[in-house]
């Protein structure tokens, strides 16, 4: 890329969450190979962020690439509308079969944001199809995050979010507070010395009101604090005649604080979703296809929501795709509706590109060790990034299969810690205190320790 091409770039087009008047420099980056991207200067950078999490396998993966270029030469699109297409019915197949039984129907969206519009259409109008009124708001969580359309707006964390920008346009949620942070996935509290007469060591008072005050066990953390599943239960039934779904993002609350809670709190809000007669909506764009080191969120607490959408890993990173799962039950009822149909359908609907990528990389996935990977690299991650707790510029280390997060104490200038992890062959966009990694799944050992050496490199700068 020219310099003429950086500046037309600063001058005309928007980057995500930026400003035209003030845009950040931007990194050339003009092919990806493996887990690296590479800079116009040929310069390489191992990327820590797999493409905001969708790139599990890395880039220019063979088998992805027969996957598409064998479409293309097919057919690049087709409406969805009265047509169907072999890459969209193998897709679907693939969908059913990893999901539990019970998820039955599959709506292809364009965007993760866009399928979580699909999932509160669908609880709305199960509604509509049990004729029900005044079902339209929903019950979502502080820390959550889940996408920049305006319904997924209005489910998303109100304090972080967006909502002050939009109000008065955007719909009124209720919000819970959310499940606390998980304790094994930070490093294990060491008493201190002066402590052993049964006081609170220092790392329990770092941990502070993150620290999940189960009624503990063997297990750790087998029951939820009951007090935090009281007020879930007092709010959801001061609303339960206006509610539609409870939407939650299972195991890791991703995008409002990488904060990584205990599955015993998702086995509680399904209990309490059952007793209230609530659709449960699991959003797991960010933790599907194996990410938490369990194909999907929900398997860690052996539940299965109502609805379901997944997105970014879906096509392992090479195209924008999405989809909504629902169960037979809601599929049925939404369709009873007054309306009859489900009201949506976008022009590029399950288009054969995506849809055949989406399921060349399920299947690379599903014939790949991919426990083990995940298994190796939460392993690397908890050996490298624990120790880092200690350092007085970290808030804390939490680590969740392959999920790497360390909170810092103050927040983070992103183009300074850039230019120090890409001096060191990294690239990393943390944001608000968060340095964090989703590593490519086929990232090997030697690049998670250059991976996790930056990490550390950057948290010692800040000392
Ligand atoms: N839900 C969650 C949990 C997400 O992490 C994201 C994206 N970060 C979205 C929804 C929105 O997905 P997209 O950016 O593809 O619209």
């Amino acid at each position: 890329m020219t310099p003429e091409d950086l500046a037309f770039d600063q001058r005309h087009l928007w980057h995500p969450y930026t400003s035209t008047l003030r845009p950040l420099p931007c990194a050339p980056v003009v092919a990806a190979e493996g887990c690296e991207l590479q800079l116009a200067d040929g310069t390489r950078l191992l990327d820590g962020m797999s493409s905001w999490w969708s790139a599990i396998h890395g880039y220019n993966v063979p088998e992805l690439n027969a996957a598409i270029s064998g479409q293309m030469a097919k057919m690049s699109h087709v409406m969805f509308g009265g047509i169907t297409h072999p890459s969209a019915v193998a897709l679907g197949r693939r969908l059913v079969d990893i999901t539990a039984p019970e998820l039955e129907a599959v709506f292809l969206a364009d965007s993760g944001s866009v399928s979580v519009e699909v999932a509160l259409k669908m609880a709305l109008q199960y509604w509509q199809g049990r004729g029900v009124e005044g079902r339209s708001r929903f019950a979502a969580f502080s820390f959550g995050y889940h996408g920049d359309t305006f319904g997924a707006m209005s489910v998303t964390d109100p304090d972080n979010g967006m909502h002050s920008l939009f109000k008065g346009f955007l719909a009124q949620n209720i919000f819970l507070e959310a499940p606390p942070i998980d304790p094994a996935c930070m490093p294990p509290v060491v008493p201190a010395a002066a402590d052993t007469a049964g006081g609170i060591s220092g790392q329990e008072l770092s941990a502070g009101k993150n620290a999940c005050r189960c009624n503990g066990g063997a297990g750790g953390c087998p029951v939820a604090d009951p007090e935090i599943v009281a007020r879930w239960r007092h709010t959801l039934i001061q609303h339960v005649d206006e509610l539609a779904a409870v939407i939650i993002e299972p195991i890791v609350q991703g995008a409002g604080g990488m904060r990584i809670y205990h599955p015993c709190y998702l086995r509680q809000l399904r209990m309490l979703c059952d007793e209230l007669d609530l659709l449960l909506i699991f959003d797991e764009i960010a933790v599907g296809f194996g990410r938490t080191g369990k194909m999907f969120g929900y398997e860690h607490a052996g539940i299965i929501p109502d609805i379901m959408t997944v997105g970014k890993a879906l096509t392992g990173g090479y195209m924008t795709l999405a989809a909504t799962l629902a169960t037979a039950d809601v599929a049925a009822t939404v369709c009873r509706s007054k309306a009859g149909v489900f009201m949506h359908g976008p022009t590029f609907m399950a288009n054969p590109l995506a849809c055949s990528v989406a399921e060349a990389s399920i299947a690379l996935l599903i014939d790949s060790p991919w426990q083990q990977r995940l298994q190796d690299i939460e392993s690397h991650l908890r050996s490298a990034l624990w120790p880092l707790a200690e350092l007085p510029s970290v808030a804390a280390v939490r680590v969740l299969g392959g999920i790497g997060v360390v909170e810092m104490t103050e927040s983070i200038d992103v183009a300074e810690a850039q230019a120090l992890l890409t001096s060191h062959g990294v690239w990393l966009r943390p944001f608000g205190k968060l340095l964090y990694t989703m590593p490519p799944y086929t990232i090997s050992a030697g690049q998670l320790e250059q991976l996790t050496t930056a990490m550390k490199t950057f948290c010692e700068s800040k000392v």
